[in-house]
């Protein structure tokens, strides 16, 4: 099948985490999840984890040169080299920028940014109401899919930047800084967009048939 080198575009609780774990079973990719990769940092206590904790409690972007040295080192790993899918990166045009300039540099470019829309108050719902639970790392929503009877619902916790004052600091970065990315890649005709406030099921099966529209183009 053709080489797919992805983005996913959106703002914080748009669902790009969701997606990015079913497409990346789809079509074999490996998901490479920037937020999923600093809090891993943060955990092991690495020099990386510790300089990214501060930016990331605040709601605020890590500096693009720590952000775009972790991700050119990860996509220069083979699992990387016939595709990816990127969650979370870019966030700014200068990372935009050293990604196009990486792959063009393997005579490889993009194939797609998708794009999952979804409006802020949206997403104020469904971050402020996420719960995790440390026993089984399980994520549910006080509202729209809450733990089953067993499950104590004080014993769940709340990823710190999901609280309702760093979700509006989130976005408000996100508006500023990320969404000019949406300009960007439409005007180098690599943007398709997909409403969000759709069932996850949905925006699977739109971005899916997407995919496979584009795999065979890639191919023909
Ligand atoms: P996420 O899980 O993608 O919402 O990322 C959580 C946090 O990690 C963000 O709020 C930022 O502080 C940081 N982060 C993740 N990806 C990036 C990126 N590409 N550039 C700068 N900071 C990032």
């Amino acid at each position: 099948m053709a080489e797919l080198d992805l983005i996913l575009l959106g703002p914080p609780g748009a669902g790009k985490g969701t997606q990015g774990s079913q497409l990346t079973a789809d079509f074999g990719l490996p998901h490479v999840a920037t937020g999923d990769m600093l809090r891993a940092a943060r955990e092991a206590g690495t020099e990386l984890g510790r300089i990214a904790s501060r930016y990331m409690e605040a709601g605020e972007l890590v500096p693009d040169d720590v952000i775009i040295a972790m991700i050119l080192e990860r996509l220069a790993d083979d699992d990387a080299a016939d595709g990816f899918l990127l969650d979370g990166f870019p966030r700014t045009t200068q990372q935009a920028d050293a990604l196009a300039a990486q792959l063009a540099e393997h005579g490889r470019r993009l194939t797609a940014a998708l794009l999952i829309d979804v409006p802020d108050e949206v997403v104020i719902r469904r971050l402020s109401g996420r719960r995790i639970d440390p026993a089984t790392g399980r994520i549910y929503h006080l509202d729209f899919d809450p733990p089953p009877r067993g499950v104590d619902p004080a014993a769940l916790v709340q990823r710190d930047d999901d609280r309702e004052d760093t979700v509006r600091r989130r976005l408000a970065v996100y508006h500023e800084q990320t969404e000019p990315l949406i300009a960007y890649y439409d005007e180098r005709a690599l943007l398709a967009r997909f409403d969000g406030t759709l069932s996850p099921e949905e925006v699977h099966g739109h971005i899916r048939s997407t995919l496979v529209t584009l795999a065979l183009e890639e191919d023909a």
